[in-house]
């Protein structure tokens, strides 16, 4: 399924409204987005009701929304902050969530992923080679670039 863009304040209403309920709802929605859009493989959301494997649960969702959806390779700090911090996830990550779900241009530069020594072309966003003299996707030239 496609990923969906949500209203962050009503993520946390009904989360609230249904005593938690609805956040871990909302967890596994975004999941499923998550591994459809990126190929992960982050596990069965039955393990959020089991004590420990939630916690791997946690970790295997962290990496993939990290990783892949963000472009970052921070994974250990986010988990450490879910983990202490859970309630503001749904803030962090349905925020990033939003801007891929608004922008297929975006979606698609984090799908094909950012390899080291890659930088992002200041003019269209997208990720270009580190020693490209000119961006391969709107031919933007770059006079020199150190
Ligand atoms: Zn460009």
């Amino acid at each position: 399924m496609p990923i969906k863009n949500r209203n962050i304040a009503l993520v946390y209403i009904y989360g609230i409204l249904t005593l938690g309920i609805y956040f871990i709802y909302w967890g596994i929605s975004t999941k499923n987005e998550i591994n459809d859009e990126f190929k992960t493989d982050i596990p069965t959301g039955w393990l959020l009701i089991i004590p420990i494997a939630n916690i791997y649960w946690l970790y295997r969702y962290t990496e993939a929304f990290v990783t892949k959806v963000k472009g970052d390779d921070d994974t250990a700090l986010w988990f450490i902050l879910f983990w202490l911090v859970g309630i503001i996830m749904p803030w962090i990550v349905q925020s990033e969530l939003n801007k891929l779900a608004d922008d297929p241009n975006l979606l698609q530069t984090r799908k094909q992923g950012r390899r080291k020594n890659d930088r992002i072309c200041p003019n269209c966003g997208r990720v270009i080679p580190l020693e490209a003299n000119f961006c391969p996707y709107c031919n933007k030239k770059f006079e020199s670039y150190l």
